[in-house]
């Protein structure tokens, strides 16, 4: 497990942040930090966030003293970065000039990496909240609780709390070559490890074992977890592993995946002769592919 002072390589990650879970429950102490000019709050318009586009982006933070009326706008608190309490909010709106309101994942990788990190939590935050704004068993309104990190239902007392799903992300080599797919899903050309949702009941091991079957028809061993990535687009947790196929011909599932193929290390390894385009630097696919060309695994 990574330490705090060891942590993990991947974008979106806010591993600096002390998340502050215990000063949740203060209702006092939350009101205090958001009548705070210091304080910073990541205005954001549905799942977007409020960046400067001049020069280098960068998240437009404001103080809550800036935003009238924040209290009655459910503000969700972040943590503490540095000591100074960070809160995101749902204003829409407020863009002006070179402010604009954009998705994460068009800035993750120019913004700072503390940045991406909060942004990339914030999204999460928010997308949760909207879909829990009413009691999944009562249909009742519910309110937010917990610097917003729960939702409780006043008329039959359930309480809501965000969900990540976990979904496993596998790189099949047989040691020279390894296998990457496309789905429908992704931008055309783009060629990326195999992934899928875990089910009820399944080990993450058994999760690799079965998606690679699924969609390309081979059986795996030797899966090895490898690191994992917060991927809140919506709501995942993305759990990399490298695992060698037992056999090569591919049966591909045409419901699951468009075209998959055998690539060798060479083919793969220059960026200017390469036959297809890998997934972004941003991603833990793209992480997985790298290492392997690197022979790190
Ligand atoms: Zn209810």
């Amino acid at each position: 497990m990574s330490s705090i002072n060891n942590p993990p390589p991947h974008l979106y990650t806010s591993s600096e942040l002390d998340r502050a879970s215990h000063r949740r429950r203060e209702a006092g102490w939350i009101a205090e930090r958001l009548h705070d000019p210091a304080s910073r709050v990541l205005p954001m318009f549905g799942l977007k966030v409020l960046a400067d586009l001049e020069g280098d982006p960068a998240l437009a933070w404001q103080a809550p003293t800036d935003i009238d009326g924040i209290g009655a706008m459910e503000p969700l608190f972040l943590g503490l970065q540095d000591g100074i309490a960070h809160f995101a909010v749902e204003v829409g709106g407020r863009d002006d000039g070179h402010l604009d309101y954009v998705e994460v994942r068009s800035i993750g990788r120019t913004v700072t990496r503390r940045d991406a990190g909060l942004a990339a939590y914030a999204r999460a935050l928010v997308h949760w909240r909207a879909k829990h704004l009413h009691c999944g068993a009562c249909g009742k309104r519910t309110r937010p609780i917990d610097g917003g990190h729960a939702r409780h239902c006043d008329g039959c007392g359930l309480d809501s709390f965000p969900r990540t799903d976990p979904a496993v992300i596998v790189l099949v080599s047989d040691g020279d070559r390894c296998v990457l797919g496309r789905s429908a899903r992704i931008p055309a050309g783009i060629y990326s490890t195999l992934a899928g949702f875990m089910e009820p009941g399944e080990s993450m091991e058994q999760t690799v074992a079965r998606e690679v079957f699924e969609e390309v028809g081979i059986e795996v061993d030797n899966i090895r977890y490898r690191s994992s990535q917060p991927w809140p687009f919506p709501q995942s947790l993305m759990l990399g592993f490298q695992a060698s196929a037992r056999h090569q011909p591919l049966r591909l599932d045409p419901e699951e995946i468009e075209d998959a193929r055998w690539f060798t290390r060479e083919e793969l390894l220059d960026p200017e002769t390469r036959p297809v385009q890998l997934p972004n630097t941003d991603s833990i696919a793209r992480y997985l592919i790298d290492e392997w060309l690197d022979g790190d695994v």
